[in-house]
């Protein structure tokens, strides 16, 4: 079969590989649709812990062909998303329900495991999620959305929230929906680009501003008091050090974006101290893939509208130079 091999940092191929063959615990997919994210880029450029030659893909749905021997369940012909990540089950966090924080965390397409970006794929019964009638690319979206969800779930959004948002690519598009879904009353963003502002305009956001050097007198003049909830879903360590200036006191900050390592910023305990300031990092996401495609499939969050690009397998270097562009595509999908 065809997938994309990433052999080293900075070198890719779309290569003939061996076919998977399901062993008695797993079962095999026709990957249908598979999103590209930041951290494919970051497995590309060799700033993700990976063991190459990886082929790559953790955000995908398709169809099963074929099951294991021990499988329940699950059966040919079924359309399922695929949680990435494969948890021990035995180490310390593990038995305290973190599987995130796994000792030994593998993950299909991120850590060690072939993952999506290929004509099929072979993972756990466990890790397949059935999609009912969602289509696939809705499919390959559950885990950026599971991602989303559990940064909301440790933020606790209250109804009459006001939240501010920097970032407004696919993470930011989907967290912004979820913090109206939640109850917040007033929803605002920041981006380098009108059109993606436009598109949040669309889904539910009461407004937003472009990414400016007055930016930040811009936003204070037009919301004194500040927010509630502020979140980073940039990963740009300057954005996040401006963080504490928008928010309210006693209000909540969340860092989703992806920084880049060892890049420190400047922050002041007394601001924290004196403005009870809650801060608070996400990684992943944590047996939420059900909820997600609940709420998608009660028509809940629209993630179709972060869909910006499609490409087929043999365009998947074409398709990372465009994530990897100045001013980056939203959500691009490979559909094998
Ligand atoms: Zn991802
Ligand atoms: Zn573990």
């Amino acid at each position: 079969m065809k997938a994309v091999v990433i052999e080293k940092p900075g070198k890719l191929r779309v290569a003939s590989v061996d076919d998977p063959v399901p062993g008695p615990d797993e079962i095999l997919i026709e990957v249908k649709a598979a999103g590209v994210c930041g951290t494919d880029v970051h497995i590309f450029e060799g700033a993700f812990t990976c063991t190459y030659p990886l082929i790559p893909g953790h955000e995908f749905a398709g169809e099963v062909i074929e099951v294991g021997s021990e499988v329940a369940g699950l059966s040919p012909g079924q359309r399922v998303a695929v949680d990435p990540n494969v948890p021990c089950g035995e180490c310390f966090f593990c038995r305290r329900n973190q599987q995130h924080f796994c000792r030994n965390l593998k993950g299909y397409g991120v850590l060690d495991l072939p993952g999506g970006f290929a004509e099929r794929v072979n993972v756990r019964a466990a890790n397949a999620f059935s999609i009912g009638e969602l289509s696939y690319e809705e499919g390959a979206l559950i885990e950026p959305l599971g991602c989303v969800l559990h940064g909301i779930e440790l933020i606790r959004i209250q109804p009459g929230d006001e939240v501010l948002i920097f970032g407004m690519g696919p993470i930011g598009l989907l967290l912004a929906q979820v913090c109206k879904l939640n109850g917040a009353s007033l929803i605002v963003g920041v981006d380098r680009v009108r059109e993606n502002l436009d598109l949040a305009g669309r889904i539910g956001l009461d407004g937003g501003f472009l990414s400016r050097p007055d930016v930040e007198a811009t936003i204070r003049e037009a919301y004194p008091l500040g927010f509630d909830v502020v979140i980073d879903a940039t990963g740009v360590s300057g954005v996040v050090e401006s963080l504490p200036g928008y928010t309210r006191d006693a209000g909540k900050i969340l860092y989703f974006g992806v920084c880049p390592r060892h890049s420190p910023i400047r922050l002041d305990p007394f601001d924290v101290y004196r403005r009870e300031l809650k801060i608070f990092g996400t990684f992943s996401l944590l047996a939420n893939f059900d909820r997600a495609i609940r709420i998608v499939e009660a028509g809940r969050v629209d993630l179709e509208t972060i869909i910006s690009h499609r490409f087929a397998l043999d365009e998947f270097e074409r398709a990372l130079m465009l994530k990897m562009g100045e001013l980056p595509a939203r959500k691009i999908i490979i559909e094998p």
